[in-house]
């Protein structure tokens, strides 16, 4: 099996399992975990798959194979690691905002956890002192990531513990003698330059004498994949060689471990969304194929401006014209804007590519649509991971 599932094979899927479908390539995530692994190729760096990008049971076991890590956002996802036979020592949770109670909880699971607010360090200190080393995550103040609604490192960023807040923050943990063993940062998502991890370790430098009992440094993750063709990603084999060398370039990491959480760049290119279009309308300005889907399935275009590749399945070589490719809800929800496909006819397929990450984790039942089936292909076969929703599920909670 190669690594891009082909137009055909997709066409097969799609008429197996029906559309709206997202389909994953269990092979491209391997591999995309090798990539990382194969550049570092060091012991002290560790990897934690940023599990909120895609949560299905079968990726997380894909990714648990290969003896990666886990980062979790929420108390439910941690449960979600531990139900995909995670040990508790390699879930991480990375929490934000987070009631104290819930920090308790991942406490009594005996996973990793990075606390983000001096409100909480001082509970969990007053609770557990140095029975339960833990980690920070700081705001080391630096602007990174593609766009302002992803980038969370910045001077107004409501993640972290604000590195100008050092002083209180020793004097937290001096005061609880709670024992900090990891040191986070986490500056946004889309990074394509290694220099903002280099800065990060730099800004970590001036702290880390401060932490006796560390371990670690967390830098988060981020990593930029390409959407477009021409568009800049991160090169991990750059990446390695500079953050190590900076690594090592100082004494104080000596014995510390480096970790990352990459999301986006280990599930994004395996994962492809199939659409079929329902209505062809032409008018003056614009041809619109609209398609049985919409931001309820994928929010990226609308939320992030985001750009996925798009590919007629059903009629490859037709003649390129501009479409406009829209949903079927009651709101405006463009996937793209006149952009150039071979012939769209009512009843084609449109696969979106590089869709693995942040779609159907990001879909709702809004308007009463059904949420999408997701499908993986694994040693050449495809299967299904999750049922499309039926009517039920839309009454499922409700209390008549
Ligand atoms: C979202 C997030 C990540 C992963 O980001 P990607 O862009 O998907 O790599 C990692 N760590 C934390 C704390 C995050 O919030």
């Amino acid at each position: 099996m190669g690594n891009e599932l082909s137009p055909e094979q997709l066409n097969e899927i799609a008429n197996e399992y029906g559309t709206p479908l997202y389909v994953y390539n269990a092979d491209k995530i391997v591999t995309q975990y090798r990539r990382l692994t194969t550049a570092f190729q060091n012991d002290k760096v560790r990897f934690f798959y940023a599990c909120k990008s895609l949560t299905n049971i079968n990726i997380l076991k894909v990714l648990k194979a290969e003896g990666c890590n886990v980062d979790c956002s929420s108390i439910n996802e941690v449960k979600l690691a531990l139900y995909a036979g995670f040990e508790p020592q390699n879930i991480l949770y990375t929490s934000n905002g987070i009631a104290f109670a819930e920090i308790e909880e991942a406490q009594s699971l005996g996973v990793i956890i990075n606390i983000d607010s001096l409100s909480n360090l001082k509970k969990f200190g007053e609770k557990f002192g140095s029975s339960y080393p833990v980690g920070v995550r700081l705001r080391p103040n630096i602007m990174a990531g593609g766009n302002l609604k992803i980038s969370t490192g910045h001077d107004k960023s409501k993640f972290g513990i604000p590195v100008d807040q050092l002083e209180e923050l020793v004097s937290v943990v001096k005061k609880n003698q709670i024992q900090i063993t990891n040191l986070h940062i986490h500056t946004g998502s889309d990074i394509k330059d290694p220099e903002v991890f280099v800065k990060g370790i730099e800004v970590l430098f001036d702290i880390i004498p401060h932490f006796p009992h560390l371990k670690s440094i967390d830098l988060g993750g981020g990593f930029k994949v390409a959407y477009k063709e021409e568009d800049p990603f991160i090169n991990v084999e750059e990446l390695a060689e500079k953050v190590l060398h900076t690594f090592e370039s100082n004494e104080l990491t000596k014995d510390l471990q480096i970790w990352f959480e990459p999301g986006k760049f280990l599930v994004s290119e395996s994962g492809y969304f199939i659409t079929q279009v329902n209505v062809l309308k032409e008018t003056s300005a614009t041809t619109f194929a609209g398609v049985n889907s919409g931001f309820n399935h994928l929010i990226r275009p609308m939320f992030y401006d985001a750009y996925h590749r798009i590919q007629n399945l059903t009629n490859p070589d037709g003649t390129v014209k501009e479409y406009t490719i829209t949903g079927n809800i009651c709101e405006t929800d463009t996937f793209a804007w006149s952009r150039p496909l071979p012939e769209v006819r009512e009843g084609d397929l449109l696969v979106f590519y590089n869709a693995g990450a942040y779609g159907f984790e990001m879909s709702s039942n809004y308007n009463s649509r059904f949420k999408p089936a997701e499908v993986l292909v694994e040693n050449g076969e495809s299967r299904l991971i999750r049922k499309r929703d039926v009517f039920e599920d839309l009454l499922k909670n409700q209390v008549l």
